[in-house]
């Protein structure tokens, strides 16, 4: 890493002890900016690392509700509303009981690049609770996703803030969400949060979005190579909502998508998935993989366990940060790995990232990779300020358009910068100077 960055680093992972995922996601960024700064003395004469690294607000709180059995629960609730230099705050939220506030940093840190590489006019921020939904029944989620609001409406808006899903949080959870916003503040706006129900001010394809995109995205690296989906053996880490759509996606581009998990295994099924019996078990029944197993046949279900250990061509994590270590790549890249998309956030530790790069097959960073969501997001919030709603096959080509555009930005960004096919740089160089340039001319804030 450059010495002047270096020293930057320090100073930040000091200021904030304890945020390992937060450290881990800043040092990443940090070491593709070297050359940034020599270019730009500007944006170490203005501080910018420094800003960029202090949140703009953090907001912690209680969220306090009653279980099924009349018994009082305690939750923490957060929200950090890291950069508003091109837009209102935009990033998800985590209902998981590992969240804490280096967990909600690490995520809007790499949120302000994703979004300012989508090319839309959104700023970064997350948020989230260490609840844990698995078990609760749907008035409890309700009761949580309530009491939740009942504080976080104060700090949230179409200008101000504008949260989306995230792990734990998808349509039921939005919904219970919306609904107590309306209901405190008296208002339909609609553009307050997304990833709302499609007959209530949401938009088609945004259940989709995140999935299709990082298989967008990875099959725009594949074309780089002469190669495509078609014919590749793949392994998709999770079932939930961005594992399922990464699954079609890849399928609808002639994958063989032979193995997908959830926290407690992984399924093989050489046949190939059957996702109508995915969606079934895991969005209707909200069930277990392992059923998965049960009603099919020929197909391996392994507790516990690594999914990593299932060979592929490609290979898309889409469950959970560094789900996806040194020594399982190292083992991927030897049977013949050609390509990893990242659609969840960080899956990959920085060991993996190192052999993925060392190794030389193409990596999309989650950054870049998984942006789609985030941009479909976007797209609803055009929707809702027009009062209009778009076709499904508009809105999908208008986020087809998105993720080439954003494999574009980080190619030529590598090219430009002496890193030909290092998406990883491109992607981080593309987004900080975008969101750079902007606080610079917006004066010291
Ligand atoms: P879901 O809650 O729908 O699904 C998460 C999946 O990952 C589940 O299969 C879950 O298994 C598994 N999982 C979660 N935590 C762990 C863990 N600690 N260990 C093993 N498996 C785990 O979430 P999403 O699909 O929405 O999100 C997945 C990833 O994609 C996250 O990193 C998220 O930040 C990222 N992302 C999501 C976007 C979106 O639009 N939803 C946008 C951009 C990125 P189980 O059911 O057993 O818990």
């Amino acid at each position: 890493m450059d010495a002047r960055l270096e020293a930057i680093r320090n100073t930040v992972l000091a200021r904030n002890p304890g945020e390992d995922e937060f450290h881990q996601a800043v040092t990443e960024v940090f070491e593709s900016l070297g050359p940034v700064h020599d270019r730009h003395p500007e944006f170490l004469e203005g501080a910018v690392l420094e800003r960029l690294c202090e949140p703009e607000r953090q907001i912690i709180f209680r969220v306090p509700w009653t279980d099924d059995a009349g018994r009082v629960q305690i939750n923490r609730g957060f929200r950090v509303e890291f950069n508003s230099a091109l837009g209102p705050y935009k990033g998800g939220l985590r209902f998981h009981p590992s969240v804490y506030l280096g967990i909600v940093k690490f995520l809007g840190f790499e949120q302000i690049f994703k979004n300012a590489l989508t090319g839309m006019p959104i700023g970064g921020g997350k948020g989230g609770a260490d609840f844990d939904p698995r078990g609760r029944s749907d008035a409890e989620i309700m009761r949580f996703c309530q009491s939740f609001m009942t504080e976080l409406y104060r700090h949230i808006g179409e200008y101000t803030d504008v949260p989306a899903g995230d792990i734990g949080v998808g349509g039921r959870e939005i919904g219970y969400l919306f609904g107590q916003y309306k209901r405190i503040t008296n208002r339909y706006e609609s553009g307050v949060l997304t990833g709302k129900g499609i007959s209530w001010g949401g938009s088609l394809v945004r259940p989709e979005a995140t999935g299709y995109g990082t298989v967008i995205f990875t099959e725009e690296m594949l074309k780089t190579r002469g190669q495509s989906f078609d014919g590749q053996r793949v392994v998709v880490s999770g079932s939930g909502n961005v594992a399922i759509n990464a699954i079609a996606k890849a399928q609808s581009l002639g994958a063989v998508v032979v193995a997908c998990s959830d926290s407690s295994g992984y399924i093989v099924d050489e046949a190939g998935l059957n996702v109508a019996l995915l969606r079934q078990i895991k969005e209707v029944e909200r069930g277990r993989l392992k059923d998965y197993a049960v009603r099919r046949s020929a197909v391996a279900y392994v507790e516990g366990g690594s999914i990593w250990d299932v060979d592929a061509t490609v290979a898309l994590p889409c469950a959970t940060q560094n789900e996806l270590g040194g020594e399982a790549a190292a083992r991927l890249v030897r049977n013949g790995l050609v390509a990893v998309g990242e659609g969840a956030n960080m899956p990959s530790t920085r060991h993996a990232i190192a052999v993925f790069q060392d190794s030389g097959l193409l990596f999309g960073p989650g950054k870049a990779a998984n942006a789609g969501g985030v941009a479909t997001s976007a797209l609803e919030m055009q929707q809702n300020a027009t009062r209009d709603s778009w076709s499904f096959e508009y809105t999908e080509q208008r986020l087809t358009e998105i993720m080439v555009g954003i494999h574009r930005r980080c190619e030529t960004t590598a090219d430009e910068y002496g890193a030909p096919g290092n998406y990883v740089l491109g992607a981080n160089v593309a987004g900080f100077v975008k969101v750079a340039d902007a606080m610079l001319a917006q004066g010291l804030i």
